[in-house]
């Protein structure tokens, strides 16, 4: 019955419909994360005022009950799904179980519940590594789904399929505006410095600030230097998931990265430079490499007019201020 009251309603013709005002009520699930605390940042400081906001004390995610009860409750007219279990190729690749049904759990939830509550856009932030393992570089949005996915983050991968599938299915079957974009590898402030827990970056940043300090002579790195990653600045992303939910209507994904990528090793030097950490870089190949390379094809969201602004020296060098003020201490 509510689901055939939704499809008439989501089933009017809406593309090029949805103009944020600033008063209308964006829920961003996962405020407290990386990717949600840079939203908030950047909705806040272009005026947006009506931002509810929910940590897991308040309201569990995973738990479905509860997310139909706030949407119901909350009634919110944009939705951006940045809430997830996320780590690094360490965490994903020990706790596949723990990856899978988390995000299938969150998404299914915020997205299901968003749907019955008639939210008129939703934003499902997926991941680069949804991608296969062998990918053309730079990778089109078309290679989704065209061959195996890389081991050590193939559940997680799954789950960010599903999400998308999931909101290309309410499109389809109800009309919904429901988008979703790919980010890059992404790092900013909040990131996760937990060195079993966290990517690459924030690891490494960590790693040369404590052998600074600790006066070690050597840094350890992870795997071979060789695999290729593409950063960008998670508050890149955010002025372009701005940008997307006012240009971009249509249930086919859409990459965000910066067109750029670096070798672990040139990543490291470069961090140890920020940094200051002057020792020797030392290689711990017992540990995996991934995928060999992850570079996005941006020239989708490019022709739509976005470009990113942070070069990566200087976003590195900003999240390492905030590394100092906020974790070192
Ligand atoms: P991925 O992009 O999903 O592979 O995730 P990560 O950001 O965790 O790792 C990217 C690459 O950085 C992999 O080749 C890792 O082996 C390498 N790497 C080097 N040192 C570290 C480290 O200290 N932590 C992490 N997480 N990765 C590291």
């Amino acid at each position: 019955m509510i689901a055939q009251r939704r499809k008439k309603e989501n089933a009017k013709p809406r593309l090029g419909q949805i103009i944020m005002n600033k008063g209308e009520k964006i829920f961003v699930a996962g405020y407290r994360g990386l990717v949600g605390s840079a939203l908030i940042r950047r909705l806040e400081r272009e005026g947006f005022h009506n931002l509810p906001k929910c940590d897991r004390s308040q309201l569990d995610l995973s738990d479905e009950q509860a997310v139909h009860g706030f949407f119901a409750q909350e009634k919110p007219a944009i939705v951006i799904v940045a809430a997830a279990k996320v780590g690094g190729i360490k965490a994903n690749n020990d706790f596949p179980v723990e990856f899978l049904l988390d995000n299938l759990r969150i998404q299914n939830n915020v997205i299901h519940a968003a749907h019955e509550a008639g939210v008129r856009k939703l934003l499902f932030l997926g991941s680069s590594c949804i991608y296969p393992k062998f990918a053309p570089q730079p990778i089109p949005e078309t290679a989704l789904l065209t061959g195996s996915l890389e081991p050590t983050n193939e559940a997680y991968a799954i789950a960010k399929i599903a999400g998308i599938k999931l909101c290309q299915a309410y499109a389809r079957e109800y009309g919904a505006n429901f988008i979703s974009a790919m980010p890059t590898n992404l790092y900013g402030p909040n990131d996760n410095f937990d060195l079993n827990t966290s990517h690459v970056l924030a690891a490494l940043l960590r790693k040369a600030h404590e052998a600074k300090m600790g006066k070690v002579r050597e840094l350890i790195v992870w795997g071979s230097g060789n695999p290729r990653r593409e950063f960008l600045h998670v508050d890149d992303l955010a002025s372009a998931c701005l940008f997307l939910l006012e240009r971009y209507d249509s249930p086919e994904i859409i990459n965000i990265g910066c067109g750029e990528d670096v070798s672990i090793r040139e990543l490291a030097e470069l961090i140890c430079d920020v940094v200051g950490f002057e020792g020797n870089l030392a290689w711990d190949t017992t540990k995996p490499d991934g995928t060999p390379r992850k570079l996005l094809d941006i020239t989708k969201l490019r022709n739509l007019g976005w470009q990113p602004t942070i070069p990566l020296r200087e976003g590195i060098a900003q999240t390492y201020d905030w590394f100092l003020k906020n974790v070192a201490r």
